[in-house]
C-alpha cells in the first residue's frame, strides 16, 4: 500500500502590496500589509508585543522543478548555486522565509515594512522573531547585485534592520559601504578590516553592515569625532580609504555621485 504523505495547508492571509513583481522592490519605507483571514483573528491577540516577525509565505508563481539556480535577478555571472543553500523563491516546495518589522496592527491586517513579496501571495504563518535568531556575523553567499540601485536598496534595509533609525548618519553608512564594496569585494569577510572615525550612528551603521566585530576576530574599531566620517578597510593586499566631503541628506543620499560624496584613496600594498 502506498502511503500519501501529501500535507494539505490553508492560507492564514494574504499579502497586500503595490509590488507585482518580483524583479520589482519595494521603495524602501513604503509599507505593505498581511490581511489574515477573519477566522484566525484570534491568533493576532498581543502581537504588537513584536516588533518584528517572521512571515512564511507560499510562492504560488514559482517553478518547483528547479533545483539549482543563478541567481540571475541579482547577477547573471554568478555561479549555480542548489535552491536549499539560497533563498531562491524557485524550489520543490516554495515556501518563502521573510523578516518584517511590525509598524501597526489594524484590525485583522498587520501593516509591515520590508515585505518583498507580490500582492495576493498566500501566507502559511507568523512568528516572533526572538533575539535568538541573531547571529551577529554569519557565514553567507557572496551574491553582488549588478543593479546599483538594487544594491543601494539591499544595503539600506540591511542598515535599517540593524540601526533601526533613518538618520543623515545612517545615509552617509551605506554609501560608504556602497563604496567598500565595490573596491574591496565582500564587506562580511573575516580578513576585512574597517576602521571609523565618526559619530556613533556613522559607526554602528558601518559595523552592522560589515559585520566586524572588535575581537574575535578584532575587525572593528572607532574613534568618536565630530568631523567628517571616515572609514578606512584593510585587507592583506589593499587598503581603502573613504573620507566624506560634505554632510547627508535625503536628496543628495539619491543624487550625489560618488565623487561628489568623497574623496577616495585606495592603494595595493
Ligand atoms: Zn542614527
Amino acid at each position: 500500500m502506498k502511503i500519501d504523505t501529501s500535507i494539505v495547508l490553508q492560507p492564514i492571509g494574504y499579502v497586500r502590496s503595490a509590488l507585482t513583481s518580483l524583479d520589482d522592490y519595494l521603495p524602501p519605507g513604503q509599507p505593505a500589509w498581511i490581511d489574515i483571514r477573519p477566522e484566525y483573528q484570534e491568533a493576532l491577540e498581543r502581537i504588537e508585543d513584536n516588533s518584528h516577525l517572521w512571515a512564511l509565505l507560499w510562492f504560488h508563481k514559482s517553478d518547483r522543478q528547479l533545483l539549482k539556480t543563478i541567481p540571475r535577478r541579482f547577477n547573471p555571472d554568478l555561479p549555480e548555486y542548489g535552491v536549499f543553500g539560497l533563498r531562491s523563491p524557485n524550489r520543490p516546495n516554495p515556501i518563502a522565509l521573510t523578516l518584517v518589522r511590525l509598524e501597526a496592527v489594524e484590525g485583522n491586517s498587520l501593516r509591515v515594512a520590508g515585505l518583498d513579496a507580490i500582492d495576493g501571495t498566500p501566507v502559511l504563518d507568523i512568528k516572533s522573531y526572538y533575539e535568538q535568531d541573531i547571529v551577529f556575523s554569519p557565514v553567507t553567499p557572496y551574491i553582488r547585485a549588478n543593479d546599483e540601485t538594487m544594491r543601494r536598496n539591499h544595503f539600506y534595509k540591511l542598515a535599517m534592520n540593524h540601526h533601526q533609525e533613518a538618520c543623515a548618519d545612517l545615509l552617509m553608512a551605506v554609501r560608504m559601504v556602497l563604496v567598500a564594496d565595490q573596491y574591496m569585494g565582500h564587506i562580511n569577510r573575516s580578513d576585512l578590516r574597517v576602521a571609523v572615525t565618526g559619530s556613533s550612528c556613522v559607526a554602528d551603521t558601518i559595523q552592522g553592515l560589515s559585520r566586524a566585530r572588535l575581537a574575535n576576530p578584532p575587525r572593528f574599531s572607532f574613534n568618536e569625532s565630530e568631523d567628517m566620517p571616515i572609514s578606512v578597510w584593510t585587507d592583506r593586499d589593499s587598503t581603502l580609504k573613504i573620507t566624506a566631503r560634505r554632510r547627508l541628506d535625503q536628496n543628495g543620499y539619491s543624487n550625489w555621485s560618488d565623487r561628489d560624496l568623497f574623496h577616495i584613496e585606495y592603494m595595493k600594498v
